[in-house]
């Protein structure tokens, strides 16, 4: 399976994309969250994906620079199928506005489907296990998916690890893990305060959960080139797997 990082910002981005990325096995793509507009198309183009290809959408939560990137594909797919996962409140959300901005082109091909905690699907030919992850903000929901091999995908959504999840992300083979900036810049930044982590956060929770790979998101922007570096060289401190900072558009082999 191929992990393809279609955006990796948090937000308030203007320069990168928000946090969104696709799952790509055999021809078959599975979209998490959508950014916060028309940008999810640029990024699909560049990914050389038509929004057509994608047939399977999740959203965690109902913040805008998650959620409404949704509307441009649901827009730009009409006549193929579109499934489009959540929980009951983005669900909700969804089906209004679709039909309250399209209110001409129905419904016919969009699937609305609201996922329980703990309940488990199949999606693109594997299971995947959509769970609460406890937002104190808005309700949101991660998943851990089985990605063949024995090897599994653990997603948190845009929110620290909460200990209710343990059972879901410890031992992942890879977690999905936000990180809105680093220890050193935390007191320029405020990420506790706005319920987001550090690097060193992040990374510390990977190690007390035991994953074997860490790739961080929903992050700022102004690091710039040296992001990467510098995000590594701070995770290095506090966990030994394999750290994983990519930029937008970067693809990775799981
Ligand atoms: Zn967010």
């Amino acid at each position: 399976m191929e992990l393809i990082m279609l955006g990796t910002g948090h937000a308030g981005v203007t320069e990168s994309y928000n946090t969104c990325f696709l799952l790509h096995e055999n021809n078959q793509y599975f979209l998490t969250d959508t950014g916060g507009g028309n940008g999810i198309l640029r990024q699909l183009k560049r990914a050389g994906v038509s929004p057509r290809d994608i047939h399977d959408v999740f959203i965690t939560h109902r913040h805008t620079d998650h959620l409404l990137g949704v509307l441009w594909l649901v827009r730009m797919t009409r006549g193929s199928l579109l499934r489009i996962y959540a929980h009951d409140e983005v669900i909700h959300i969804l089906s209004k506005m679709i039909v309250m901005l399209y209110p001409d082109t129905g419904m016919e091909n969009i699937e609305l489907i609201a996922v329980q905690d703990g309940e488990t699907r199949s999606v693109i030919g594997h299971d995947i296990m959509f769970f609460d992850i406890h937002s104190h903000k808005a309700k949101q929901f991660g998943y851990k998916m089985e990605i063949g091999g024995g090897q599994t995908l653990t997603c948190l959504g845009d929110e620290p690890y909460s200990p209710l999840c343990y059972p879901y992300v410890h031992g992942s083979t890879w977690l999905m893990h936000e990180a809105f900036c680093l220890e050193a810049e935390s007191g320029k930044y405020n990420p506790h305060r706005i319920a987001h982590s550090t690097v060193k956060d992040a990374c510390e929770n990977a190690a007390m959960l035991e994953v074997e790979h860490l790739i961080l998101y929903h992050m700022e922007e102004k690091t710039g080139a040296d992001r990467k570096r510098l995000y590594t060289e701070e995770g290095r401190q506090y966990c030994s797997c394999p750290l994983f900072v990519p930029d937008d558009m970067e693809r990775l082999k799981l």
